[in-house]
């Protein structure tokens, strides 16, 4: 599998190829990543439909400027490139394919969005979900004449506004040319990781690998402040030592060590654990699929399965609260 790397450029060239002018872009699913990275697309120039289940969302982004639509069709009607952000798989075979995604049995037929968008039209899928599910979505739309890419991100929330995401490709390299300049707004480095589904198969390995390292490092934090010492103190000695890692750098998960990170802030925002533990579950049954052993993968998917009951709601540095209730918010 080849990996090849585009970094951020300024490019107004269009994702259908004509030069110098911006796709209209129909955009599904405004929560915690979706929002930002919309409003991002917004700031750049382009037109933006926009459709999300939840009122407040949309409004976030009429303000900013969007058309809001009320329904994925509506907001696809006059759209040459549709992203959508959505949390699982099931919400975006249920938006491609229709109801379940079962409509897709045949690969063509099917009742969802796929069916109502013209040929050529590009299809950037940035939930991240199952390599597996992103190639359903793939067969059905290449039948349907669509391209379709996953492009699942790595960034947080904090990427998201700042527009430097990564974007993990899977896909045709024609349809990765026509995504890169669009992508590119949103984000800071742009892989195309192979055909479809290698975006997502990318993504769950570093988001197995991310579990590991929050778990850990709350793990570490916890055992430091039991035997007397500051949160922030150990944090800094952390990260200029060999424990240093994402968590430590960006995301913190112990309160008030940073600011603008979820634990400083009840964990509220962010990336919810229940998402987590999503990725944990994707990444475990991918490695029993493929017969290889993910001891520490299995561990942190253990973590999260148990935390995610009471706290799924909350963003996943809140592993935090494992070892020291304390931590939450009264
Ligand atoms: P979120 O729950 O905050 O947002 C999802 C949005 O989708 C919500 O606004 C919801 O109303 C909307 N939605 C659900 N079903 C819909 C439907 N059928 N039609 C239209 N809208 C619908 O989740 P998020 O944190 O933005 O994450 C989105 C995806 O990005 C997930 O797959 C997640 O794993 C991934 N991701 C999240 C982060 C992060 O830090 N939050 C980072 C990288 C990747």
């Amino acid at each position: 599998m080849s990996a090849t790397k585009t970094a951020k450029k300024n490019d107004d060239s269009s994702a259908t190829g004509n030069e110098g002018t911006k796709p209209n872009i129909a955009f599904i699913g405004l929560g915690n990543m979706g929002a930002p990275m919309a409003e991002n697309l917004l700031k750049a120039g382009y037109t933006l439909s926009v459709f999300d289940l939840s009122d407040a969302a949309t409004q976030r982004l009429q303000q900013a400027g969007a058309r809001v639509a009320d329904s994925p069709k509506a907001a696809a009607a006059d759209a040459q490139v549709v992203i959508s952000m959505l949390p699982a798989g099931k919400h975006v075979h249920s938006v491609y394919l229709g109801k379940d995604g079962s409509d897709a049995a045949d690969g063509a037929a099917t009742s969802g969005l796929l069916s109502d968008l013209p040929k050529g039209t590009l299809v950037i899928d940035s939930s991240t979900i199952a390599a597996e599910d992103a190639r359903v979505v793939a067969d059905a739309a290449t039948k349907l004449g669509v391209d379709f890419l996953d492009a699942p991100v790595s960034g947080g929330t904090g990427g998201a506004i700042a527009g430097s995401l990564t974007f993990i490709v899977g896909g045709s390299a024609e349809a990765f040319a026509k995504a890169e300049p669009i992508l590119a707004i949103m984000g800071k480095n742009v892989f195309h990781a192979g055909d479809h589904g290698a975006g997502q198969v990318a993504k769950i390995c570093n988001n197995m690998l991310l579990g590991i390292l929050m778990a850990g490092t709350a793990e570490a934090i916890s055992l430091g402040v039991k035997n007397g010492l500051d949160p922030k103190v150990l944090s800094d000695i952390m990260l200029q030592s060999s424990g240093r890692n994402w968590t430590l750098e960006v995301y913190n998960p112990y309160p008030q060590v940073m600011d603008n990170v979820p634990s400083s802030n009840g964990y509220q925002g962010g990336f919810m654990s229940k998402l987590m533990q999503k990725d944990l579950n994707l990444a475990m049954k991918n490695a029993q699929d493929t017969e290889v052993d993910t001891p520490m993968g299995a561990k942190a998917a253990e973590l999260y399965n148990e935390h995610a009951v009471e706290y799924g709601d909350k963003d996943f540095s809140s592993i935090m609260a494992r070892h020291d209730r304390s931590v939450l918010p009264t």
